[in-house]
C-alpha cells in the first residue's frame, strides 16, 4: 500500500491510498484501502491519516478515522496513530499494520504494530529532498 497525506501552503489537505491488496486475496476483495476512514481519512480542520497492513482486520476499526479523531482531541499524530493501533491490538494481538498521520499545522508522525520498524517518507519546505523516517513498532 502507498498512503499519502498532502498539505499545501494554504493549508488545503488531502489523502489517498493505493494498494495491490492482500497476498492471495480472493477475487472481488475490496479491502481497507479504498474505504474512507479505513485506508485513509482527512478532516481539513484537523489533519489526515493513512493506514497499511492487514486490511481485513484494520477495516473493522476505521483506523485512519480514529487517528484523525485522536488528533482532534489534542494528541500528536504519532500518539493518535499509536492509540488506534492499541485499540486494534486489544482485539487482534497478532495483527500487523502501520499508520502515518499529519496535522494541518505540519506535525507528522507514524506508528506500527506487529513487526520491528516502519519507514515512511517526508517532503516539506524544510527539507530539500525526501527524507526517510523510521519508527519502532509498539
Ligand atoms: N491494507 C492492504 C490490504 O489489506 C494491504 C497493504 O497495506 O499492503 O489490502
Amino acid at each position: 500500500t502507498i498512503g499519502m497525506i498532502a498539505v499545501d501552503v494554504e493549508g488545503h489537505i488531502a489523502c489517498g491510498t493505493s494498494t495491490n491488496g492482500a497476498t492471495h486475496k480472493i477475487a472481488g476483495r475490496v479491502g481497507d484501502s479504498p474505504i474512507p476512514g479505513s485506508g485513509s481519512y482527512v478532516d481539513r480542520h484537523v489533519g489526515g491519516a493513512a493506514a497499511t497492513g492487514d486490511g481485513d482486520v484494520m477495516m473493522r476499526f476505521m483506523p485512519a478515522l480514529l487517528t484523525v479523531e485522536g488528533m482532534r482531541t489534542g494528541l500528536s499524530p504519532r500518539k493518535a496513530a499509536e492509540k488506534s493501533l492499541f485499540q486494534i491490538a486489544s482485539y487482534y494481538p497478532e495483527f500487523m499494520g502501520a499508520i502515518v498521520a499529519a496535522s494541518v499545522n505540519g506535525e507528522l508522525g507514524a506508528a506500527c504494530h506487529g513487526f520491528n520498524e516502519f519507514h515512511y517518507s517526508v517532503a516539506n519546505p524544510q527539507v530539500q529532498n525526501v527524507v526517510v523516517m523510521s519508527v519502532s513498532c509498539i
